[in-house]
């Protein structure tokens, strides 16, 4: 536990009866804390939220507004970090929510401090939390609309919605390129982040980027005396160095005493002979090598009439295999018939100023290169944070065919429904359950404020035009205007929406139910799993706590 927070809230000691001062100190500053990063995070949700400016621990700064990238640059303290787990692994799970997912942690968090200073058990908060979160995702699925994995549209919007605000000088066209890409893989077997290359091209302008079929190395060929290109190629994928040995079988040629130098070019001759006989002998026309290749054989390649290049990275020797139908050999000597991959064309050209080999008309085909320009590197970064998330929200709603309105409206009708189910409850639950309804509605109150809306007015409106449970009113996080979120094409995969909530609450439940100063991360990590319901994560102080009273 940190120790100024220890000593800051200490000085509250209005506890309630049963608890020890320590134990409810403990978890009124562990509260606060959650409550704090939630805050720390709020300004960055939505289109027209802040970006912040990280520096990591060498001195280089990023910019983003990406709120798993914040806490996991900024913040160091155990609470913090639960709230970072969170929304580090809702971006591993579903790449998008991860702002909310930390804002609402937050606000439950905040929420709960004012039930605990009403007297409310923390064992009730977290009943009431758990209970509300379910019924909210419940809500989530009932009013989520099912879409066409064909429906080019919606898919746009997914993508928009996705890559609002997370990139500077954003083109509409990329989301159109992000749906194409994915649609263009959809139907093959690897995962879209296997099959969807991005490529980085900067001095441009972002309107030139655009979609190829074919697969981009970043690396020209391999030597002068390479053709340009070759066509009908059948293409060895290779990723070991191409190197002939000296007789006495040291990887690189050296040449030490003047007298040897004929023997031992002869020897790493003969061997790169045979090497690039082999190599014609099975119909290779293009040597892609993810090492280096020798002079000798770089030139016996040429005079062949093959294409070369080397030294090209593994995700694009492997991009190129799967597009090309290749087998990757570590030995070219090993190479079979069957190992060749094909592609119509394979030649070196310029892209955006730089040498590059392109292979196109791939057999295989179900792969697809972005080429992303943008004026800096900077630029073309952020573009491609933005296009990574968009890739994967976009797969995301392909495969589960359900979305759901933005802009807060989801999160608002199922606060209003929380609000009428709780009075369902004649315990402190109630309160609890009405806490949850609060939290949610930060989503459109801060979208609000984000774009510069007073945030009340905007909640107020939300609500006021959120007449009826299939209502789909939101705020455009752009404007700050009250829209029908479906309407304007503000939707997001339902499951973005449902991990962001129950994680949230989850989350906040952890933090609540810890009644002693926090073992130290290893320690904690063990007992996780162990830690989700009374007692919880507490250690040796839980028994004592009292968590199982009402
Ligand atoms: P997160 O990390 O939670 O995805 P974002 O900063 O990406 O956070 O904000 C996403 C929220 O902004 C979602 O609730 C989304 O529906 C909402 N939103 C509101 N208006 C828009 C809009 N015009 N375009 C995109 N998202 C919007
Ligand atoms: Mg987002």
């Amino acid at each position: 536990m940190d120790s100024n927070i220890h000593r800051h809230i200490t000085g509250d000691q209005d506890h309630v009866p049963g608890f020890g001062a320590d134990e409810w100190s403990i978890r009124r500053a562990n509260v606060a804390v959650g409550r704090v990063v939630g805050e720390l995070v709020r300004t960055t949700l939505g289109p027209r939220g802040m970006d912040k400016l990280l520096i990591d621990d060498t001195g280089m700064g990023i910019v983003t507004n990406n709120g798993a990238s914040i806490l996991r640059e900024m913040v160091d303290n155990p609470v913090a970090d639960m709230i970072t787990d969170l929304a580090v692994k809702q971006e591993d799970d579903v790449q998008d929510g991860t702002t909310t997912a930390a804002v609402l942690a937050g606000e439950l968090l905040g929420e709960a401090e004012h039930l605990l200073d009403r007297g409310v058990h923390p064992t009730t908060i977290a009943n009431g939390y758990l209970t509300a979160a379910e019924r909210a995702v419940e809500g989530f699925r009932r009013r989520s609309i099912a879409i066409e994995a064909t429906d080019a549209e919606r898919l746009v919007q997914i993508a928009r919605t996705a890559m609002a605000g997370k990139s500077i000088n954003a083109d509409a066209n990329i989301p159109v390129l992000v749906v194409e890409a994915v649609q263009s893989v959809a139907d093959g077997e690897g995962s879209v982040e296997d099959d969807v290359a991005v490529e980085k091209v900067t001095g441009g302008r972002v309107t030139q980027s655009h979609l190829t079929s074919g697969v981009v190395l970043g690396k020209e060929r391999a030597d002068a005396s390479v053709p340009y290109r070759v066509e009908d190629a059948n293409v060895a994928v290779v990723d070991k160095s191409i190197e002939v040995r000296d007789l006495d079988g040291d990887s690189a040629v050296t040449l030490s005493a003047p007298t040897s130098v004929d023997r031992v070019f002869d020897g790493a001759r003969s061997q790169a002979i045979a090497l690039v006989d082999h190599l014609d002998d099975i119909g290779v026309d293009a040597v892609i090598c993810g090492g280096n290749i020798d002079q000798i054989p770089r030139s016996l390649v040429a005079e062949r009439g093959m294409y070369a290049a080397r030294r090209v990275d593994d995700d694009e020797l492997r991009l190129l295999a799967r597009a090309t139908g290749a087998n990757i050999a570590a030995e070219s000597r090993e190479l079979t018939p069957d190992d060749l991959g094909h592609a119509e064309v394979i030649e070196e050209t310029d892209v955006g100023g730089e040498r590059k080999t392109i292979a196109d008309g791939c057999a295989a085909g179900e792969t697809a290169t972005l080429v992303l320009y943008g004026t800096t590197i900077d630029v073309v970064d952020e573009v491609h944070r933005a296009v990574k998330d968009a890739l994967s929200v976009v797969a995301l709603a392909i495969r589960e065919q359900r979305v759901i309105p933005g802009g807060g409206a989801s999160e608002t009708a199922a606060a209003l429904d929380l609000r009428e189910y709780a009075t369902e409850y004649d315990t402190r639950e109630q309160l609890a359950i009405e806490g949850f309804a609060n939290a949610l509605e930060t989503i459109p109150r801060t979208l609000a404020e984000n774009a510069g809306i007073d945030p009340i007015d905007g909640l107020v409106e939300v609500r006021a035009a959120q007449s009826s449970d299939t209502s789909t009113a939101g705020i455009d996080g752009e404007t700050g205007e009250v829209v029908d979120a479906l309407e304007a094409g503000i939707v997001e995969p339902l499951s973005v929406k449902s991990r962001s909530a129950s994680a949230a609450a989850e989350a906040a439940v952890r933090i609540l139910k810890i009644d002693d100063a926090l073992p130290k991360r290893s320690e904690f990590d063990d007992e996780e799993d162990g830690g989700a319901m009374p007692g919880g994560m507490g250690g040796p102080g839980a028994s004592a706590s009292g968590m199982d009273a009402q």
